[in-house]
């Protein structure tokens, strides 16, 4: 069977460890969808279409990775894919304890999706979108903190 994983957040925007953790996890699976989670509660300051076209153009020399958005439970949307694996990073203690409950509430919810769980380099381990958006509302340089085939939009 295909193996097939999903990689949920909200990729507002998308950024170095971010890119890090998909290339990485390529050898693990045939197909990583970058799934962009929509939350009518959750207001994102960059719009869906411009989070999905910067992740298109990150990965437009990998036919593996493709991108989507979804709204609703994150496990209903990997059964809609046929997706077995779910895919997240880890920076820091603090995402290994809140990934570890969703992913035990996932596993409740939907045992056949296996939670992957892959730590960041420890380079990019204090990269976050919410420190991006935060520099950027600063009027702050943040070329370093996003992968480079999209780091000309953020000069
Ligand atoms: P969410 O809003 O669900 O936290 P994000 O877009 O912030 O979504 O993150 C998506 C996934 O990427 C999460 O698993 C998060 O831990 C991981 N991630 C974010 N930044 C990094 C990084 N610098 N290194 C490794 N993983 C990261």
């Amino acid at each position: 069977m295909k193996k097939i994983a999903v990689f949920p957040g909200s990729f507002d925007p998308i950024t170095k460890g971010h890119s890090d953790i998909v290339l990485r996890s390529l050898p693990l699976f045939d197909e990583i969808i970058i799934a962009i989670g929509v939350n009518s509660q959750k207001q994102s300051l960059f719009s869906l279409e411009q989070r999905i076209a910067w992740i298109k153009q990150v990965f437009k020399e990998q036919p593996k990775v493709r991108v989507e958005s979804y709204e609703g439970l994150t496990v209903n949307f990997c059964a809609k894919m046929q997706a077995g694996y779910l895919l997240r990073g880890i920076r820091s203690s603090a995402d290994f304890e809140y990934e570890k409950t969703i992913a035990h509430l996932n596993h409740d919810m939907l045992p056949e999706v296996e939670t992957v769980l892959i730590l960041a380099r420890p380079e990019l381990s204090s990269i976050s979108s919410t420190i991006v958006r935060e520099i950027i509302r600063g009027k702050g340089k943040v070329e370093k903190f996003v992968p480079a085939e999209i780091a000309n939009d953020f000069k």
